[in-house]
């Protein structure tokens, strides 16, 4: 009995040893630049005043040199595939006013325009890629529409899948439900 618990023991240890090595490989260390040791102590963390990045002030723990490291959010830049192949930034301004447009005289305010572009743009964000087809802002668009203006859906609809006729429609509406 003694022994079996004595091997649990054993088992119970070597797990947690395991777990923690898994863990410890995760952590990445930021690197000295004068002798490369795989560590450095923070003495000092400060958010610039535009609130863009962080500023550290760090030491290693080896050779005792200090240094600065700067974090700053990436800039994304996310360009747009239209469907002619042609690219283009992506660009909020462009959606808003087309949005705007879709909802001209309904009784929608500004504010619920705004709202939409600003989810859309986290949304593709959100997705980490650099480049997006016209079509998906498109279909994101119309997702949003319909739920709020079902006039401003169908006019955002009728420019954006510039259809002919209302079988084209019809078919359009099958495909995007
Ligand atoms: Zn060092």
């Amino acid at each position: 009995m003694l022994l079996v618990d004595g091997l649990q023991v054993v088992l119970i240890y070597t797990y947690y040893y395991y777990i923690w090595c898994i863990l410890f490989s995760l952590v990445k260390f930021m690197k000295c630049p004068f002798c490369q040791f795989n560590d450095s102590e923070v003495l000092e963390s400060r958010v610039s005043e535009d609130g863009n990045s962080i500023r550290r002030r760090r030491e290693c723990p080896k050779c005792k040199k200090r240094f600065t490291t700067q974090e700053k959010v990436k800039d994304s830049v996310l360009w747009v595939i239209k469907k002619d192949g042609r690219r283009e930034l992506f660009d909020k301004e462009k959606i808003k006013r087309g949005i705007v447009r879709a909802l001209e005289k309904r009784p929608v305010g500004l504010n619920v325009v705004d709202e939409i572009v600003g989810d859309i743009e986290s949304e593709m964000l959100r997705e980490e890629k650099e480049e997006i087809p016209t079509t998906v802002i498109g279909k994101a668009v119309l997702r949003r529409l319909k739920k709020i203006d079902r006039v401003a859906w169908l006019r955002f609809a009728s420019v954006y899948f510039e259809f002919e006729d209302l079988g084209d429609f019809e078919k359009i509406l099958e495909s995007k439900k």
